[in-house]
């Protein structure tokens, strides 16, 4: 990312007196391209890696990787093949549309990307319209010192007297579907309770705890500044490379190679030690909390692109839990469910088989270490042409289809 830090620089330095502001990136005329890597091929992965202006899919022999135009030679020459997936990125972002006027929650909502601020107003304003069955709950907080503010949603048996469901939106930051998503959840939730009886069952079954973004100052960051930021905003001593990969720093199989990296300029970087993002810690401490209380039913970590629903592990490809057919049997169901809505295709199964290695991710720890009965990875929509800025007319039926299959799984679990 030389280049921010080019604008930036140039800002501090021809306004010394103004507080440096940095430009937002522009990725007129960048293109997304799915390129295959030459086998046995860490060193051009290294060199891609460089080249690129962002890896969208931290993927073994296939990327997904955004291009400046005058790059676009030098990365097809490195490479085994290439494709594009989309020809313009920064055409592609003008059709998330306008950030969404703010107005007290309803189902227009979901028409609309909007700015952080509005997403914790929004919850608030949810919460306040369902007092004695919901409250506004801290999970944590981040570098930055903003928290990682959620909704808990309880039933018929009180505040805090049923298993508990976790869910978890926008660790990375640049998949604002996942929040716009989760949000869908609590607001399906709470506002069908009274009127429809088998939404009123799950309520009454569970204890939710759904936080929509828990990663603020990437989200932030990818608003003001860089819409493809996917990491949190912590520094690295002696590198200037900004942010850590909240989604590999969870504190189980941290330690194991091949799933992350240890690279600080990496969309994937690990961190120093396990935990040691803010972030994570507070998320950690949720699932600690919960596991020594009542328990954890079900735990969904919601992110986007691909069109996947993944089950334990990330960590190792021949691993499996010990209840990885009922793992298996929710997913196929949720995905039936999903596909029944609008025909939308996922394809699930164990994480590292299916998608790629990962360590020290969500789900594994809450397999293991949160004893959770069922841990799932969502990838939404879509398979790459958007990717993460999938346009505004496509997310109330993301929100809609995802939900569905949701309903599946919390009647099955
Ligand atoms: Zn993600």
């Amino acid at each position: 990312m030389k280049y921010i830090l080019t604008s930036a620089l140039l800002a501090s330095a021809s306004f010394a007196s103004v507080v440096p502001r940095a430009q937002k990136v522009d990725y007129t005329g960048f293109k997304a391209l799915r390129v295959t890597l030459p086998q046995g091929s860490d060193n051009v992965k290294a060199q891609v890696e460089n080249l690129v202006a962002h890896v969208l899919n931290p993927g073994q022999s296939e990327l997904d990787v955004v291009v400046a135009p005058k790059d676009v030679e030098a990365l097809t020459a490195l490479v085994a093949g290439s494709k594009v997936i989309n020809e313009d990125v920064g055409a592609a972002l003008a059709e998330e549309g306008e950030m969404g006027v703010y107005a007290v929650p309803s189902e227009s909502w979901f028409t609309a990307y909007h700015p952080y601020a509005d997403h914790i107003q929004f919850l608030r304003d949810l919460q306040a319209g369902y007092t004695s069955n919901s409250a506004i709950v801290t999970v944590g907080t981040s570098v930055q010192g903003r928290t990682l503010t959620g909704i808990q949603i309880w039933g018929n048996g009180g505040r805090g007297s049923r298993p508990a469901v976790i869910i978890h939106g926008n660790v990375h930051a640049r998949e604002w579907i996942t929040s716009m998503t989760t949000e869908y959840f609590a607001w399906q939730l709470l506002t069908k309770y009274a009127s429809d009886a088998s939404i009123k069952a799950l309520v009454d079954k569970f204890d939710f705890y759904i936080t929509p973004i828990v990663n603020p100052d990437g989200f932030l960051y990818s608003q003001t500044t860089d819409r493809l930021w996917r990491k949190n905003r912590q520094t690295v001593s002696g590198n200037t490379c900004v942010g850590r990969d909240i989604n590999r720093n969870w504190p189980f199989k941290w330690e194991v190679t091949g799933g992350a990296s240890t690279n600080p300029c990496s969309e994937t970087y690990k961190g120093v030690a396990a935990g040691d993002a803010p972030e994570n810690r507070g998320l950690v401490a949720q699932v600690n909390q919960l596991r020594g209380s009542r328990g954890i039913s079900l735990y969904l970590d919601v992110h986007s692109y691909g069109q996947y629903i993944l089950s334990p592990y990330g960590y190792q490809c021949n691993l499996r839990p010990e209840n990885d057919a009922q793992h298996q049997s929710l997913a196929s169901r949720a995905a039936a469910a999903i596909r029944a809505v609008s025909g939308t295709q996922y394809t699930f199964g164990p994480s590292c088989s299916t998608l790629y290695a990962t360590t020290g991710s969500s789900t594994d720890y809450t397999d293991v270490t949160g004893n959770a009965t069922y841990s799932f990875t969502y990838e939404l929509r879509d398979k790459g042409t958007y990717g993460f800025t999938l346009p505004a007319n496509q997310i109330q039926p993301t929100v809609r289809e995802t939900w569905a299959g949701v309903v599946s799984m919390l009647r099955d679990a």
